[in-house]
């Protein structure tokens, strides 16, 4: 797995290097990879899978809290197993992170300030 990253050497480029070893420390944990990770701008969402196992991270994270980024790189490694918001979804994202009601609460509260 490789992240797609545009400015090696500098704060960001250390953050999404930490960032994803915690993709490949969660990934083992699920027993899933995804096949390549990038971190851009987005918009609307903190992060996206597709169909082809490719996760998508806002580049806006990077200024989230630790506990908000590992959930955010959580959600969508569990959507690389099941791709919709079921039960079966949050039981798996319960399993990898008992508490993670918070950090998907500060993400929701801290989206229109962060994301613009
Ligand atoms: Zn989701």
């Amino acid at each position: 797995m490789r992240i797609i990253e545009k400015k090696p050497g500098t704060q960001k480029g250390r953050n999404l290097r930490s960032g994803s070893k915690r993709v490949n420390s969660y990934a083992i944990k699920a027993g899933t990879h995804p096949s390549k990770v990038n971190i851009k701008k987005m918009k609307t969402r903190w992060g996206s899978a597709s169909k082809d196992n490719v996760i998508n991270l806002n580049e806006h994270l990077l200024k989230a809290p630790k506990g908000a980024i590992d959930y955010a790189i959580l959600h969508e490694i569990c959507h690389l197993k099941i791709r919709n918001h079921s039960h079966r979804f949050w039981e798996l994202v319960r399993k990898f992170m008992p508490g993670y009601e918070e950090n998907r609460k500060w993400l929701e509260a801290n989206s229109t300030r962060i994301v613009e």
